[in-house]
């Protein structure tokens, strides 16, 4: 049973906050991923957690134990790198039981036992007696989950462990991954800057932003709910449009536009969490927020009923799936994601309609 615990976590190099006043729960088993820009602190919470960093201020519980000041090697996690951190002049076997066998705490049988069962659940019976440099990269990093696994950790901390790999090995590498925790089921924290990989790995996602927690959630509860701008505008490719409007007797008012905000605004307002509310007052300035596949070109035959708003296409580009229309609605850029082979030219403009119930509203003010 390992649950970890963060509790107001702070961590200061110099006047620098990488690590804002953390508190997050790790369930037992779980795979949660953090995700967010280069420099918000995702991987000073994971060397936290690790031990590599000492704390500024709060606590991380394991199991219930206080380990905050309890050395790396002491805490029963291994560290899985970006750049997957073997020795150059061992084998793949000596780099995976180096660790064992400098600890002392397991016999020569039972690290062979744990180096077969690694090499046959990662697949790497035949990478154990080269080097590092006579491998691929993915080769390197499944090696590297060789090491990570053989010691049966309380808790995988994986830093950006595929960003060193091509598209397409990323790709494969990430069912991989996913196969491996549905297999071990070891609780993992798994830091990355790309929100693909943090939606389709995480049971649930932590967006950070300048050394703060914006939102926890399920990748789809993320998706549908963003608690506030910042995470509507990081989760989702392409992002999610802004559109600045005012609030006037229950009506977005755009300088091209307005449109009825749907009955019981509240739904706009805010995620389950209550995070994110916007005041719905008259006068009140706010940020309309649409996905680009939640705009459809409106087909006035079967439409008619729907509020429609004018936008001029730009530029088209066919992304082979869809057909991604860069457009203005009066000064606002606006994308739209449209069926594959719809027939619209640059310079044309287009009716666009939406679900109301597909609407967000942030504070122009604060997000
Ligand atoms: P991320 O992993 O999200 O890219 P980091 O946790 O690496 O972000 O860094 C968060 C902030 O802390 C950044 O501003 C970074 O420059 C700073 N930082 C990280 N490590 C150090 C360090 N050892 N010394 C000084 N500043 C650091």
């Amino acid at each position: 049973m390992t649950t970890v615990t963060l509790q107001n976590l702070r961590k200061e190099f110099d006047d620098v906050v990488a690590v804002n006043g953390i508190d997050l729960e790790i369930n037992h088993g779980e795979f949660l991923v953090i995700v967010g820009p280069s420099g918000c602190g995702k991987s000073t919470t994971l060397r936290l957690l690790a031990g590599l960093e000492s704390t500024t201020d709060g606590r991380i519980e394991m199991n219930g134990q206080d380990v905050t000041t309890v050395e790396p090697k002491d805490r029963n996690v291994a560290m899985v790198f970006q750049n997957y951190a073997l020795y150059p002049h061992m084998t793949g076997r000596r780099n995976i039981t180096f660790g064992m066998k400098s600890s002392g705490d397991f016999t020569d049988e039972e690290i062979d036992r744990r180096v077969t069962e690694a090499a046959d659940t990662l697949d790497i019976a035949d990478l154990l007696d080269r080097k590092p440099d006579a491998m691929s990269g993915g080769e390197r990093q499944r090696v590297a989950l060789g090491r990570a696994i053989v010691r049966d950790p309380d808790a995988f901390l994986m830093d950006e462990p595929l960003s060193n790999l091509d598209a397409k090995l990323r790709i494969q590498m990430r069912a991989e991954l996913a196969r491996l925790h549905s297999t071990l089921e070891t609780t993992t924290v798994y830091v990355t800057h790309d929100q693909t990989e943090a939606m389709t790995l995480g049971e649930r996602v932590v967006v950070m932003n300048d050394g703060q927690i914006m939102q926890v959630d399920e990748p789809q509860v993320l998706y549908d709910f963003p608690a506030n701008r910042f995470v509507a505008e990081f989760i989702g490719d392409p992002a999610m449009n802004m559109i600045p409007v005012e609030i006037q007797d229950g009506r977005a008012v755009h300088e091209t536009f307005e449109i009825p905000l749907p009955s019981g605004t509240d739904q706009l307002k805010s995620n389950q969490n209550g995070v994110g509310d916007v005041q719905v007052i008259d006068g009140q300035r706010a940020i309309l927020g649409i996905r680009p596949e939640d705009l459809h070109l409106s087909d006035a035959q079967t439409d008619g009923q729907l509020p429609t708003i004018n936008a001029e296409v730009n530029v088209r580009e066919p992304l082979g799936d869809s057909l991604l229309l860069h457009c203005s609605i009066g000064s606002t850029s606006c994308n739209i994601q449209a069926e594959p082979r719809t027939q619209v030219t640059a310079g044309e403009t287009v009716s666009v309609t939406y679900d109301p119930a597909r609407l967000h509203l942030f504070d122009a003010e604060t997000g």
